[in-house]
């Protein structure tokens, strides 16, 4: 079930956001271009905080409240994909 405050989704790019306790009541936004990501599922392995899981072959955000904006699955990311701010 997702659990971010916010879901958009326009030519294929979906975007989540919401405030996050992990990330020390920031905004955290995070954006997936379907058009680029393959589902590897780097993205979902790499993150401390199983903020993702996978969902019909993409990432998805199951609660960015987990979020601490660490960057790792934008870095982490082979097809420059995921961007979090
Ligand atoms: S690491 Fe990138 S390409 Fe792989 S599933 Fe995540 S967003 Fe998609
Ligand atoms: S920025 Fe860090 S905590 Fe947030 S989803 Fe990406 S890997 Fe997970």
């Amino acid at each position: 079930m997702l659990t971010g405050l916010s879901v958009e989704e326009k030519n294929h790019v979906k975007v989540w956001s919401g405030i996050s306790q992990k990330a020390r009541g920031q905004l955290v936004t995070i954006s997936l271009n379907q058009r680029f990501c393959k589902g590897c599922e780097i993205c979902v392995e790499i993150c401390p905080n199983k903020c993702l899981e996978m969902e019909n072959s993409y990432p998805v955000v199951k609660d960015i409240n987990l979020c601490s904006k660490c960057m790792l699955c934008e870095l982490e990311c082979p097809d420059f994909a995921l961007t979090v701010g």
